[in-house]
């Protein structure tokens, strides 16, 4: 589609539009919706200081809290969703603010209540828990009292809260200074003047000409390398805003603190890096292959992101598409297909194509009582978004089963078990298309594209998380941070996860100063971990391993239940062994072995 034929919001075919009627009828019924979550929330005034007194008192606290959130979560769901379908309306840039607005008082409503229900005589408040009429509750509340230990008194959390304003500060001041002010002037190329901002940058390393990458590289780090003092200032108080409120809530330390809503045990973590270590051979394996596909003598660190197979020129409607994942899923068993495959078409889940407004990309967004939503910008002619469709479509299963199985109270799984459901459609689909592809092209584009994803995914975050603990490790030992000192550690770990095949150069550590994940300390591992369990639990399946389908099933099942790590246990991956790994690194070797006799 050119630009000139990209439909304005009210010319889409309803058809091809997500039904919203799901979540309210009319436009009018969000108004009224609205109107009733505004009054309800005023109810949560009269139980202050109360929740101590009997079981029936918090009861009735908790039946308000579940009624008002599930309806202030439609109320923002529609309100979010729509917002998103076209974002120049400004009755939906409105209707959106308003939510936000509701959701901002219920905040400040119901932010007594978790102190005060941790303030219950425990005894007392664990044998009301025992009670069946508590079974809605407890996993939530249970989940809540962990936290007892580092939460401060009543006047101390205000001054935590107050200071967290100023405290991400630094994030924002990085995400200010590298996407607005930060210029990076333009890229010539053979089709014209391109200019070079941090959404071009990605996109002109993976351009076929080799001085274009090159050029692209040199410009873009020499603006990094003329801020690279204040980028390190910013960082270093990202670091001391972590180690600051560790050290307040008294947490061992600031990983510790990371890993704790999750439960996730620091071994998790180093278990992941040790792994990754032991098998890094076989990432230097892909940079010499891709060094040979290539035709270089040397591999640059500005080569590593060209794609060696062109995107195939293979075209699937978007039903087709959907009969692709259909066909794909079938190992799931009939009662996943049909679900999956209604949400995709009569459901109407999906907001399919592209239209004048429409946020780019793709999401899938689930709620407790509506259908889980899918926005994408479906092209027939991007082999890609096929994988995009199933990949959101594991996650509306995931958040779809959640919730028909859970209480409101515990329905939501965590981001770290999120990806598995997500990537592990995307195996399945490629398994199956590998297994119909009828020109080497096509499966050499699909290879291509599991080993472009593992690499990105399950080498390069683990990186980043190695990255992550050595600093803040260092700086919780006093040690200072500067320049050399964070790109002395980062260009140890490029050295050893490129290996000696790939060429690095002076501003290559650089890369360190401008990762906008660094600025959420401790959350890039899970993209590697769910990763993993993705790759084991696909593989488990596949090969109809006894009770394989059935444990995943239950795990799309479990929502927020139970803590992450025990959710993939029940599913048949222990995160807490290297045994995931290893076998998401065997499969890695044998598509590596299938990739060599495709394309070199
Ligand atoms: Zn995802």
């Amino acid at each position: 589609m050119s630009q000139f034929n990209i439909p304005n919001r009210q010319d889409v075919p309803l058809l091809d539009q997500w039904d919203l009627t799901h979540l309210f009828q009319h436009e009018s019924d969000w108004e009224s919706a609205y109107t009733t979550s505004e009054k309800q929330v005023e109810l949560f005034d009269s139980f202050k200081g109360t929740l101590h007194q009997s079981k029936e008192q918090l009861l009735k606290l908790l039946h308000l809290l579940t009624q008002e959130g599930i309806l202030l979560e439609r109320i923002m769901q529609y309100a979010f969703l729509q917002q998103t379908s076209d974002g120049g309306s400004s009755t939906y840039q409105h209707r959106y603010g308003k939510a936000q607005q509701l959701i901002t008082l219920f905040s400040s409503k119901t932010s007594f209540i978790e102190p005060e229900i941790m303030a219950i005589d425990e005894p007392t408040l664990q044998s009301w828990l025992a009670l069946a009429e508590f079974d809605d509750y407890r996993v939530m509340i249970q989940k809540m009292l962990r936290f007892k230990d580092h939460t401060l008194d009543q006047e101390q959390e205000k001054i935590m809260a107050l200071q967290q304003e100023v405290g991400s500060k630094a994030s924002e001041a990085f995400g200010a200074l590298t996407n607005v002010d930060l210029q990076f002037g333009t890229i010539t190329t053979d089709e014209g003047k391109v200019p070079l901002t941090q959404s071009t940058f990605g996109s002109l390393l993976q351009h076929p000409s080799r001085s274009v990458r090159r050029r692209t590289y040199n410009k873009f780090y020499k603006v990094f390398d003329q801020h690279k003092h204040v980028l390190t200032q910013l960082y270093d108080a990202a670091v001391k805003q972590s180690m600051f409120r560790s050290r307040v809530r008294s947490y061992p330390s600031t990983l510790e603190m990371a890993l704790f809503p999750d439960n996730v045990d620091k071994n998790v973590y180093e278990n992941l890096i040790q792994t990754v270590h032991n098998h890094i051979s076989l990432l230097h394996r892909y940079y010499e292959i891709r060094k040979r596909a290539l035709g270089l003598k040397k591999l640059a660190h500005y080569d590593v992101y060209v794609p060696l197979v062109k995107d195939v020129k293979v075209t699937h409607t978007y039903e087709e598409a959907v009969e692709l994942i259909k066909e794909a899923m079938a190992p799931l068993g009939q009662e996943y297909v049909d679900t999956i495959t209604r949400g995709l078409t009569t459901d109407r889940w999906v907001d399919r194509y592209e239209n004048k407004g429409k946020r780019s990309g793709a999401f899938s967004s689930g709620t407790f009582s509506g259908p889980p939503y899918i926005l994408m910008n479906y092209k027939e002619d991007v082999l890609r978004d096929v994988f995009t469709l199933a990949h959101e479509g594991g996650h509306s299963m995931h958040s779809y089963y959640s919730a028909k199985s859970n209480p409101y109270s515990s329905y939501d799984y965590t981001i770290f078990e999120a990806e598995v459901a997500s990537t592990f459609n995307e195996q399945l689909l490629a398994h199956h298309m590998i297994q119909k592809a009828d020109s080497k092209e096509l499966e050499a584009y699909i290879v291509g594209k599991q080993i472009d994803d593992i690499v990105a995914t399950l080498f390069r975050q683990t990186m980043f998380a190695e990255f992550e603990m050595i600093v803040h490790h260092s700086a919780e030992q006093g040690e200072p941070i500067t320049v050399d000192s964070l790109t002395s550690k980062y260009r140890s770990l490029l050295e050893f996860y490129f290996g000696k095949d790939v060429q690095l150069f002076d501003v290559s550590a650089l890369e360190a100063l401008r990762i906008p994940h660094f600025y959420r300390p401790f959350y890039v591992y899970k993209y590697a971990t769910g990763l993993s369990a993705a790759i084991a639990l696909a593989e488990g399946v596949l090969q109809h391993k006894e009770g394989a389908k059935e444990r995943y099933l239950s795990f799309l099942h479990s929502g927020g239940s139970h803590y992450p790590i025990d959710a993939l246990k029940k599913a048949g991956v222990d995160m807490s062994s290297a045994t995931p790994i290893e076998d998401a690194m065997d499969f890695f070797n044998e598509l590596l072995d299938r990739y060599e006799q495709l394309i070199v």
